[in-house]
């Protein structure tokens, strides 16, 4: 079973729902605020976002559902880095589309190949 659609169906968790995203904090937040915004549908990665309406829905969904939590948290006027990784290259670890909403201080540049 995947762990972020068990999240997704645990209320007590969640920060954000509706009908189609829920948000929740990151387990090891790596900065001050660190959440997660998800598809409620299992959704491995960007891969595999559907073309057309539903995908458009889904990630357009995503980005501002992150712009309103960004402004709750009040981080919005100072800034905030939005983050999907996808695939082994972008270092995915969770097989479950999953946008970071990172904020709370002045974020490191941090892209680049690995050495
Ligand atoms: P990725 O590396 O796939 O972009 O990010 C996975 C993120 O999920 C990591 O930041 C990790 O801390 C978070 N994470 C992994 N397992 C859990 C969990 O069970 N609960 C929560 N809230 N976050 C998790
Ligand atoms: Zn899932």
């Amino acid at each position: 079973m995947c762990i972020f659609c068990n999240i997704a169906k645990s209320p007590d968790s969640l920060i954000y729902e509706d009908e189609l995203v829920v948000a929740f904090k990151d387990i090891r937040p790596i900065v001050p605020v660190h959440i997660l915004v998800i598809p409620k549908k299992h959704i491995a990665s960007i891969n595999e976002l559907p073309d057309g309406e539903e995908g458009d829905l889904i990630a357009g969904r995503l980005i501002n559902v992150a712009k309103k939590i960004a402004q709750k948290e009040g981080i919005a006027e100072n800034g905030y880095k939005l983050l999907i990784r996808t695939g082994n290259h972008g270092g995915q670890e969770v097989q479950h589309i999953h946008l970071h909403l990172l904020g709370g201080g002045r974020m490191k540049e941090g892209i680049g190949l690995a050495s």
